[in-house]
């Protein structure tokens, strides 16, 4: 039986719009120079819990039946030593759902998304509560990511992005984009509940016209090759340097034309929350996603990209003259 997108989504939506609420209230109350300084996790790992927990929730009510593969699970807060942490969950969690919940009923939550593909269900939500911690840790960007898988094949995706600017490079920020299979991807305010607009990817029709997106963090994308390739593709300005799958929202809405994730070693292989919502955005918005050898992500393999490397996403104009370049210079993948 195939899921209902439509109202697949308007799930997602309201669920990605909650988590949302939670992950603002801690993060403008984590950047103080004191826990950046200390380089203190604690209040990302809070809003990381509670994002899933609000997020599952949400999920279950509707979707009773069908598992969600979410990045956390409750293992560590289960643990003597964790109390504070585990009530600090809790009472986040309530803040944005009704019925005052025990905190054993959030642990429930957040549990519902430790689920691992294994054959016994053909669609399941995935979930990143928190992408890109490093951005968010620094106060910049960073996604609450839901994308839903039916048979190996990611048929709709919601992308929270509170601090991306409503426009690129304005003031007032906070973004939702959505996506399902077949009928293109739309943005919203993430607060607001203003009418969705189509969004489509770039016109920019050459890689020298193209402006690119890769990673901050260093570790996440090989930021020496990406500088190679895109002079091999005569591409002179400064890459967009922007945390989490807000580089495909970036590229969905016509702000960068390319995005570039290079494998900074040949084992790591990609979570499938950290590509599902995005990816189907960008796709939905016109655009084309790849791994770096241009093979079609595969979404079948559980919780990884088992079968593929990196990822290359473009506007679809120039996706394998982009492709051959990121070849020629990772030759030893
Ligand atoms: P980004 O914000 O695009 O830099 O990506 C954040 C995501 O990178 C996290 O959700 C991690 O799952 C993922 N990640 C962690 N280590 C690596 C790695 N070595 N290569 C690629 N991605 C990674
Ligand atoms: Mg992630």
């Amino acid at each position: 039986m195939s899921t209902d997108l439509d109202r697949a989504l308007e799930v997602a939506v309201s669920a990605v719009r909650a988590a949302a609420v939670v992950c603002t209230r801690v993060q403008a109350n984590l950047v103080t120079a004191e826990t950046l300084e200390k380089k203190d996790k604690s209040p990302v790992t809070v809003a990381d819990f509670a994002s899933q927990a609000v997020v599952c929730r949400a999920l279950a009510a509707v979707f009773p039946d069908m598992p969600v593969v979410g990045e956390e699970d409750s293992k560590d807060l289960r643990e003597a030593g964790a109390e504070s942490l585990r009530s600090s969950v809790a009472s986040h969690v309530r803040s944005v759902v009704e019925g005052e919940p025990s905190e054993d009923e959030v642990l429930e939550w957040i549990d519902r998304g430790g689920w691992t593909p294994d054959g016994s269900s053909d669609a399941y939500w995935t979930l990143d509560p928190i992408d890109g911690t490093k951005g968010f840790l620094r106060g910049q960007q960073y996604a609450i990511a839901l994308g839903l898988i039916e048979n190996g094949r990611v048929v709709a995706g919601v992308l929270g992005c509170p601090n991306l600017p409503v426009v690129d490079g304005g003031s007032e920020t906070g973004v939702l984009m959505t996506a399902a299979r077949g009928k293109g991807a739309q943005v919203l305010r993430l607060t607001a509940g203003e009418a969705a607009q189509k969004i489509h990817v770039s016109d920019v029709a050459t890689t020298a016209a193209a402006r690119f997106c890769e990673s901050v963090e260093s570790a996440h994308s090989d930021q020496g090759a990406s500088a190679q390739i895109a002079a091999t593709l005569g591409i002179s300005g400064e890459p967009y340097r922007i945390d989490s799958q807000c580089k495909y929202a970036a590229v969905a809405r016509g702000d960068a034309s390319i995005y570039l994730r290079l494998p900074t070693s040949a084992e790591y292989r990609e979570k499938i929350w950290d590509h599902a919502a995005g990816m189907i955005v960008v796709e939905e918005a016109g655009g084309e996603v790849t791994d770096v050898h241009g093979n079609a992500l595969d979404f079948s393999r559980g919780r990884t990209l088992e079968g593929n490397q990196g990822i290359i996403a473009t506007n679809g104009r120039f996706h394998d003259e982009v492709v051959a370049a990121v070849k020629g210079a990772l030759t030893d993948l």
